[in-house]
């Protein structure tokens, strides 16, 4: 049974749970005979194993109502088939296009009962036209009432990832329906899966980092895609929809840097990403790469199990579409906190650096290396470090061109071409230069840095804030 999708992320989810439970019930056509036994598997489990308990999709429907609750199969079954039989008794059938899959058929009256977060009865005004509903064919209210098996339960409200693409749909079919048909087989299912979640952001990305392995493991292509999770509930007098985006940059950035063939760059990003979730009372462990508690008398090791639904600050960003490259080292300490590969490759997919200019910003870095190795003066890093603002920082780029002719080289440390086209052009941000040059000088140097014992006397080193020093260069 061949679905397309609609574009409508509830309908689409349920056209994909009902594929699959024709599936498992070795269902091949579509046909009404088909449609009505698929529905009454549905609707017997939706009784028997889930107490009736999908209010959260749809609110006082054919098994959600209080009244059905106890002889949904029955109410159900005998609900869609008269709306299969065509029924244009049934006061609300109309002829048109279907809001679902946009083909031209019998169309039903649906609001809150079966389309989540539409408006019906009271809510008239939620339509253009005063509607009382959504007009929909059968087949859509079908596969919409098979919906609960599509979505997971994810703290308070239900979680839904809208799928495109047929490697995202077959994802999201084996970690919610299938896995639903699996629990139920088993006798172990209560009511709407539950994710092992309850923050939403981390269970998003806990979701993005699965598809990853799983595409990775099958040895497939990276498909580049917006993905996008709904977190909604259809419950009683406060239904709520978020919506979270997660860009195609970030998804294949996360997809070069959660790759398992490269161990060495994935333990670096779950370490980054460990590092930066909030937790009171407890200190990042860097030597162990775990979180210590500081209060009470038992100062243990927390597991990630007491953490994994705490707030996360790179997720948080990420999802924000925030730049995150500044996190990536820390000035203090002098050190950067992930390879220089992942920030690289941060710059290349999300920054948008064109290649030729990364290339040329770590070129200067390594020089810069040099030539505070051979000086033996880790101060010269400092200009660098303070600048606030672009005229301190060309002003610090100077100081070191300088510096270098001074020390004897011949080649210059950047020329008028690499400069105007490749570390400072017009319209770019000059921050990520100066942040990607860093993490390369802490990395490179940083037996040396954390060695050094000197002290920086900051009024000397310092790019004076009014003063230009350098002219208008
Ligand atoms: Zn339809």
């Amino acid at each position: 049974m061949d679905f397309p999708t609609t574009g409508d992320p509830f309908v689409d989810a349920g056209r994909i749970a009902a594929r699959a439970i024709f599936a498992y019930r070795h269902l091949r056509e579509p046909s009404k005979e088909n449609w009505l036994q698929a529905i009454d598997f549905a609707a017997t489990n939706y009784q028997d194993k889930w107490q009736s308990k999908i209010d959260a999709v749809s609110l006082n429907g054919v098994v959600s109502h209080n009244a059905n609750k106890k002889k949904a199969r029955a109410v159900a079954v005998n609900f869609f088939q008269k709306l299969f039989a065509d029924d244009t008794a049934n006061e609300s059938a109309v002829e048109g296009w279907c809001r679902g899959c946009g083909e031209y058929k019998t169309l039903f009256n649906g609001g809150r009962d079966i389309l989540p977060l539409s408006g019906s009865g009271a809510f008239l005004n939620f339509h253009h036209g005063y509607e009382t509903g959504v007009l929909l064919c059968a087949q859509c209210h079908a596969a919409l009432f098979m919906l609960p098996f599509a979505v997971m339960q994810c703290g308070k409200n239900l979680a839904l990832l809208q799928t495109q693409t047929e490697a995202l749909q077959s994802f999201w079919q084996k970690s919610t329906i299938e896995q639903n048909l699996t629990n139920l087989a088993r006798g172990n299912s209560e009511g709407i899966l539950r994710s092992p979640f309850t923050n939403v952001r981390n269970a998003f990305f806990a979701l993005v980092n699965e598809i990853i392995s799983e595409w990775y493991a099958a040895q497939q292509t990276f498909e580049a895609q917006d993905l996008r999770l709904f977190y909604f509930t259809n419950f009683g007098a406060s239904p709520e929809c978020e919506i979270y985006d997660l860009p195609a940059t970030v998804f294949k950035f996360l997809w070069i840097v959660q790759n398992p063939n490269q161990p060495e760059i994935r333990s670096a990003w779950q370490r980054f990403v460990r590092r930066h979730f909030r937790i009171k009372g407890a200190a990042y462990d860097e030597a162990h790469n775990s979180w210590l508690k500081t209060k009470g008398k038992d100062k243990g090791e927390l597991q990630e199990e007491d953490y994994k639904n705490h707030y996360n600050l790179i997720y948080g960003m990420l999802l924000g579409s925030r730049n995150i490259l500044f996190m990536m080292f820390q000035r203090k300490n002098r050190v950067n906190l992930v390879p220089i590969e992942i920030a690289k490759a941060y710059c290349l997919e999300v920054r948008l650096m064109k290649k030729e200019r990364i290339d040329a910003v770590l070129n200067l870095a390594d020089r810069v290396c040099e030539l505070v190795q051979k000086a033996n003066a880790p101060k010269l890093i400092y200009p660098l470090e303070s600048a606030r603002v672009v005229y301190q920082f060309r002003a610090a780029l100077l100081r070191l061109l300088k510096k270098n002719i001074a020390a004897g080289e011949q080649t210059p440390l950047f020329t008028t071409e690499d400069y105007l086209h490749k570390l400072l052009p017009d319209g770019e941000r000059w921050t990520d230069v100066r942040d990607l040059m860093l993490i390369r000088i802490y990395e490179k140097l940083h037996d040396f840095l954390q060695g050094a014992e000197e002290k920086i006397n900051e009024e000397t080193v310092a790019i004076p804030v009014e003063d230009e020093e350098d002219g208008s260069f």
